[in-house]
C-alpha cells in the first residue's frame, strides 16, 4: 500500500484560510469581522503528566492550529460558531455575565466542571460543551483585566466568533489550547485598551513574553476552572510562547522558558505526528484518576510537587532514591513509627500502592528524560546524527513509561510505536494525556514516506481506524493573521 496523501493533514496556507473564514463570517453574521487570529497546537517531545508536578516539558508549536474570525458586540453576548463538522451546531449564544454567575455563586470549585444548566436558564438558545472553552477564556481575561488596566474588559463587551481548525480535535495535539489562545488574542484585540492601542498586526509586537505568559495562565484557568479539565499549563504556554524552528524548554516550576534551536537536528530528520483518531476525552475521569494517584504519592513523600524530589540536574540514581523512599514509607516493616503508617494510609487515600508507585515512577523518569533531552538539545558539540539517535531512544523510553507506568497507552499507539521503529524511525512515543491521541516519531527525512506507509498498513491489518499524519514543523506562536 502506498502512503495516501488524503491521510496527511496539511496546515494549509494561513492567508487563504483567513480569507475563506472572513467570507463565511460575513455570511453568518451579516457583517465583516474585525480580524482573524490564529493559535497553534503542539507536539510535546517529552513531559506528559508532569506539568502539574513542576517538571520540564519540551513542546513545539505546530503549523497546524485554530483560526478565529471575530467582531465585537456591545450587549455582553457571545455568539459562537465552529466549523468543525463534528461539533458544528449552528450559532451558540451565551453571556459572560452568566459564566461569571456560575463561577462565583454556586460555583464550580477549581477542577470541577461548571454547571451549565444555569446558563441555559439565563440565556436563550442551546449551548454545548465546546463553547465553555471560549466563554471561559473571556471570563479569565476579565479576571486578568481587574489587575492589569491595559487588559481590562468592559462589562458590556460581547463578540461574534467564527472558528475553524486545521488540527485533529481531541487528538492529543492540543486543539483545546489552540481554541483558547486564538480566542484570547481576538478578545485582547477587540475588548482591551491594549488592543485598541495596537490595531491589526501591531498587537503581535505589543504582546511581549511577559504578557503572553500572563495570557497563557489565563487560558489555563479557563480550561481548569471553567471547563474542569486537569491541564497544567504546558499547552497554553507553547501555543502563546513557542518559536519557529525551536523546541520550548519549559520549566513548570515557574513557567520560565528557553527556546532550543532545532535546525541542526531537523536538517536530516523530521518529526511526524500520527493521529490515531481515537479521541481522548480528558473529562472522562481517567486522566484525573492517574493524576490523583501521582498526587497521593506526592503527599506520602511530603512534597508539594514531585519535581522537588529530584535535584536540579537529576541522574537515574536520584529517581531510584526517591522510589526507594516511597518503598520504605509503604513497607510497614521498615517504618520508624506507627504515626507514619497512619499518615501513609491517609496520604494514599485507599488508592492502590502499586498504582501510585507506577505513577510516581512515570513522573520521575519523565522529568529525568526531559532534563536529559534538554542537555542533548543544548549541547552544541554533539553531532546531529548522535543527537537524533539519543532523542529517538528517549522518545521510545518515554512510550514504555506511558504504557507501563502511567498506563495511558492503547493498542493502536503501541502497534504504531513498534512498527515505525522497525521501518526506520529513530524512536516514537504517545504524546498528550493518553487514552487516545497521537504518536510522535522522529524519522530520517528520506524515510518519512516509508514510515507513513508502514503506519497506515499496520492499522489496516490490525483493524484500527486509519490514522492521519501531520508533518511537525516547529512554528511561530499565536498571532494576528489579518
Ligand atoms: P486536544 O486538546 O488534545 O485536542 P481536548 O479534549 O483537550 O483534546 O480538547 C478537545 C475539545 O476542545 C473538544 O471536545 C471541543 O470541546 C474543544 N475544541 C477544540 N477545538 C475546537 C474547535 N475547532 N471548535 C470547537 N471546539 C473545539
Ligand atoms: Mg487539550
Amino acid at each position: 500500500m502506498h502512503s495516501d496523501d488524503a491521510a496527511r493533514l496539511s496546515p494549509g496556507e494561513p492567508h487563504r484560510i483567513s480569507a475563506g473564514l472572513r467570507t463565511r463570517f460575513a455570511e453568518e453574521f451579516g457583517r465583516d469581522p474585525d480580524g482573524v487570529w490564529f493559535a497553534p497546537g503542539r507536539a510535546n517531545l517529552n513531559g506528559e503528566h508532569v506539568d502539574f508536578h513542576g517538571g520540564r516539558c519540551l513542546p513545539m508549536a505546530l503549523a497546524h492550529g485554530t483560526y478565529v474570525a471575530a467582531a465585537p458586540r456591545q450587549d455582553g453576548l457571545l455568539r459562537l460558531r465552529t466549523l468543525d463538522p463534528e461539533l458544528d451546531d449552528g450559532v451558540q449564544t451565551l453571556s459572560l455575565a452568566a459564566v461569571a454567575a456560575v463561577m462565583s455563586d454556586d460555583g464550580a470549585e477549581a477542577g470541577e466542571p461548571a454547571t451549565i444548566t444555569d446558563v441555559h436558564t439565563i440565556v436563550p438558545g442551546q449551548i454545548s460543551g465546546w463553547t465553555w472553552y471560549v466563554a471561559g477564556t473571556l471570563w479569565a481575561l476579565a479576571r486578568v483585566g481587574e489587575e492589569a488596566p491595559e487588559l481590562a474588559v468592559p462589562e458590556d463587551f460581547g463578540a461574534d466568533l467564527l472558528i475553524c481548525s486545521t488540527l485533529p480535535i481531541g487528538g492529543g495535539l492540543s486543539s483545546s489550547a489552540a481554541l483558547e489562545c486564538s480566542a484570547m488574542l481576538a478578545f485582547v484585540a477587540l475588548a482591551t485598551p491594549l488592543g485598541a492601542a495596537n490595531r491589526g498586526t501591531a498587537l503581535d509586537a505589543a504582546l511581549d513574553d511577559e504578557l503572553r505568559a500572563r495570557l497563557a495562565a489565563a487560558c489555563m484557568r479557563a480550561e481548569v476552572e471553567v471547563v474542569g479539565a486537569g491541564t497544567g499549563g504546558l499547552d497554553q504556554t507553547v501555543s502563546l510562547r513557542g518559536r519557529a524552528g525551536h523546541v520550548v524548554s519549559l520549566d513548570c516550576r515557574d513557567f520560565t522558558v528557553e527556546r532550543l534551536p532545532m535546525d541542526g537536528l531537523l536538517a536530516e530528520h523530521a518529526f511526524l505526528a500520527i493521529d490515531t483518531r481515537q479521541a481522548h476525552w480528558l473529562g472522562d475521569g481517567q486522566f484525573d484518576d492517574r493524576r490523583a494517584d501521582s498526587e497521593a504519592a506526592m503527599r506520602l513523600l511530603g512534597v508539594d510537587r514531585l519535581r522537588d524530589l529530584l535535584p536540579e540536574h537529576p541522574e537515574p540514581g536520584d529517581v531510584d532514591a526517591a522510589l526507594a523512599r516511597f518503598d520504605t514509607l509503604v513497607g510497614g516493616d521498615e517504618l520508624e513509627g506507627c504515626d507514619e503508617l497512619t499518615g501513609c494510609a491517609e496520604a494514599l487515600e485507599g488508592r492502590s500502592t502499586a498504582a501510585c508507585r507506577r505513577r510516581l515512577r512515570h513522573a520521575l523518569t519523565e522529568m529525568l528524560r526531559s532534563e536529559q533531552l534538554d542537555r542533548i538539545l543544548t549541547d552544541e558539540e554533539l553531532e546531529p546524527t548522535t543527537a537524533a539517535a539519543e532523542v529517538g531512544r528517549i522518545l521510545t523510553a518515554g512510550h514504555a513509561s506511558m504504557r507501563d507506568d502511567a498506563e495511558v497507552s492503547f493498542p493502536a499507539a503501541d502497534a504504531l510505536v513498534g512498527t515505525v521503529s522497525e521501518v526506520g524511525a529513530l524512536g516514537a512515543r504517545l504524546i498528550g494525556g493518553g487514552f487516545g491521541g497521537s504518536v510522535l516519531a522522529l524519522v530520517p527525512r528520506d524515510r518519512e514516506d516509508a514510515v507513513i506507509g508502514a503506519a497506515a498498513r499496520v492499522c489496516q491489518e490490525q483493524g484500527f481506524t486509519a490514522p492521519r499524519f501531520l508533518h511537525v514543523e516547529p512554528s511561530a506562536p499565536a498571532r494576528v493573521v489579518g
